[in-house]
């Protein structure tokens, strides 16, 4: 398992990795593994390589690039959600899921 940190830069600055790209390639898998390979949206299981990350504050509405702005979603997910607001748009497509809604509080927050 990959160490999550909170952006990309924290794997040069642990020495995890070298090189930039590398670094930001590191970060991404590890949000994904963090949370098992599973869209934090849906819910569902996905290859790691089928799974896109999601900012959950849109990059549009001032979001960052940071490890607690990220999250595992599926490309239907991701689309479908586009610059919504992550809970409305959720709620709206998947109903209350408490587990799920908690899962996505506790890594933003
Ligand atoms: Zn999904």
């Amino acid at each position: 398992m990959t160490p999550l940190l909170p952006s990309p830069k924290h794997y040069l600055y642990n020495l995890i990795t070298m090189t930039s790209p590398d670094a930001k390639r590191l970060w991404r898998r590890a949000i994904k593994e963090h949370f098992n390979c599973t869209c934090v949206y849906c819910g569902n299981n996905y290859e790691i390589h089928e799974l896109t990350l999601d900012h959950v504050k849109p990059k549009t509405n001032g979001g960052e690039d940071l490890t607690s702005n990220l999250v595992p979603a599926c490309r239907a997910c991701n689309q479908g959600k586009g610059s919504s607001h992550w809970l409305g748009w959720m709620r709206q497509t998947y109903g209350r899921n408490h587990a799920r809604e908690q899962l996505i509080l506790n890594h933003i927050n």
